[in-house]
């Protein structure tokens, strides 16, 4: 059996599954029911999953140690969601766009708060080229934005400090996700919905002739589908090993302070979710959940 797990033969492959995420509902009606695995549940891999399944796909999920697991990208406490992405972002705030109303919609449908809209403040630094060019983006987007001068900033958000810090763009519609529980919301809607989940390793099976046979679970089981989908974020090169050259996982810190006893000042209620975008760059999460609040540093380091 002719084994081609070269990268022409993924993308080939890899374009079918694409394809079967991309294709909307007049084309999969034709088709009686087209089966799909997704392997991975985190944020990419859960909706992926719904998506499908709400297109009337027949869908099996797969995760090694379920959604939003520690190891996961998309586990921990939360994630912040704003649209201010710079000059060349004109997708990535369409998406952003798109992603805050699905977000509000399924939440209110399945009556669980996984949005927190705390605003999100994005501070420029000396060179703010970055933030300049955004604010056209925002615009065409329609996400609701300020621009802040520095004494307003001040006056509103007493408890930052914002020296150094020239002007700011402030989203007030936009804020920040529970994230693990977030991901394990979809699960739920997922198998509510009729689709399949199980916790298991997985690898892919040989692909031949462009299409993949089968998935391998534990030593001897094997899953067919007609099509296959990979949401495997950081472990997707240790899977696919050429795509590693195009894919690094990197490591990023996070802290959680502890404020002082009954100080609500750095609450969701009272702070925006922030990205200081000066020399380091720093964003941080309002304390949610009495976690304390959350500041991490997003300078790429080694895993
Ligand atoms: C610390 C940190 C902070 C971040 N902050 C933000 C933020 O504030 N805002 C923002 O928008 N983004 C942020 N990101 C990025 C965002 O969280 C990720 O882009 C997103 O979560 C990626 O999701 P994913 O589904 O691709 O990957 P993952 O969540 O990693 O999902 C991959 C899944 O695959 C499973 N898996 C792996 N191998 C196998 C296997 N062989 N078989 C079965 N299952 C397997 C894993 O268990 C995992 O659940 C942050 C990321 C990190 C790490």
């Amino acid at each position: 059996m002719e084994i081609d797990c070269s990268r022409r033969g993924f993308l080939k492959a890899s374009a079918v599954a694409a394809a079967a995420y991309a294709i909307g509902p007049p084309v999969i009606a034709r088709t009686i029911r087209p089966s799909v695995i997704v392997v991975g549940a985190g944020a990419f891999g859960g909706w992926s999953a719904l998506q499908l399944l709400q297109k009337r796909a027949k869908v099996t999920l797969l995760d090694a140690w379920g959604p939003g697991n520690s190891r996961a990208s998309s586990g921990g406490e939360t994630r912040t969601i704003r649209a201010t992405y710079g000059p060349t972002h004109l997708l990535y705030t369409q998406m952003v766009a798109r992603a805050l109303r699905l977000w509000q919609e399924h939440e209110r449908r399945w009556n669980v708060r996984l949005f927190f809209r705390s605003g999100a403040l994005r501070m420029a630094g000396p060179d703010d080229s970055y933030e300049r060019a955004a604010l056209p983006v925002l615009q065409q987007v329609g996400i609701r934005y300020e621009k802040l001068s520095t004494e307003e900033c001040a006056k509103r958000w007493p408890q930052i400090n914002f020296e150094g810090v020239p002007w700011s763009v402030y989203e007030p519609d936009s804020g920040f996700l529970a994230a693990r529980r977030a991901c394990e919301a979809v699960l739920n809607a997922f198998v509510k919905n009729g689709g399949q989940y199980r916790q298991t390793q997985a690898t892919p099976g040989p692909i031949v002739a462009n299409r993949m046979h089968g998935i391998n679970i534990g030593t001897s089981e094997v899953l067919t589908a007609d099509y296959y989908v990979f949401a495997l974020g950081p472990w997707l090169g240790k899977i696919f090993p050429f795509l590693t050259s195009i894919i690094t996982p990197t490591r990023q810190e996070v802290f959680f302070f502890g404020t002082p006893a009954g100080d609500v000042r750095f609450t969701e209620a009272q702070l925006p979710t922030w990205i200081d975008g000066g020399k380091s760059p720093f964003f941080g999460v309002p304390g949610n959940h009495w976690r304390g609040f959350k500041i991490a540093d997003d300078t790429r380091g080694p895993v």
